[in-house]
């Protein structure tokens, strides 16, 4: 099989607002730019997976089953981009599990079963634990500046994302120019 050449994006702050803790599929919405962010990438050949630290579940506030629904309408707001597989880490951060970002495994699982080319992939996110978890994996991360990402730029300074764009639609055209 050839290796395929992704993107792996944050959900809540990267790809749609970040409203903490959203379960409820009416209240997703999308970047405005995001649905054209992603059909440049998809065209130009990157395949799509979503990772996401979905901790609301661990803490008892929604079941799976509404992270789920949200995802289900995430993707049909962004089509025709399409997201190969979504991962979630459902656990909160005192149950010290190991697939919560910036651990590396719910990408690595990807990476094998999708036969991802790693070297020629990247993390979009808007927090440290993305940017971290993408050096994890071993790809180039970009910061967006929007819901966390202003804030954790100025905060950790031990955070190096190749690229710091203003939102997904200049992470996308950083890729087009880099990505080879
Ligand atoms: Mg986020
Ligand atoms: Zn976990």
């Amino acid at each position: 099989m050839t290796p395929i050449r992704a993107v792996f994006f944050d959900r809540d702050g990267t790809l749609i607002y970040d409203y903490g803790y959203l379960s409820d599929p009416a209240r997703v919405r999308p970047y405005k730019c995001a649905r054209e962010a992603l059909l440049l990438l998809q065209k130009a050949g990157y395949h799509f997976f979503m990772v996401s630290n979905q901790s609301g579940i661990g803490r008892g506030y929604f079941p799976p089953t509404a992270a789920h629904a949200v995802n289900r309408r995430v993707c049909e707001l962004l089509r025709p981009a399409h997201f190969e597989a979504i991962a979630f880490c459902p656990h909160a951060p005192e149950e010290n599990c190991t697939c919560r970002k910036p651990l590396p495994k719910l990408g690595l699982e990807l990476i094998k079963k999708y036969h991802i080319d790693v070297a020629h992939s990247f993390m979009i996110g808007d927090k440290k634990s993305d940017i971290d978890f993408g050096h994890n994996i071993g790809c180039p991360s970009i910061l967006v500046q929007t819901a966390n990402g202003k804030k954790h730029q100025q905060k950790y300074r031990d955070m190096h994302p190749v690229y710091i764009a203003r939102d997904l639609l200049r992470a996308a055209k950083f890729i087009l120019r880099e990505g080879k």
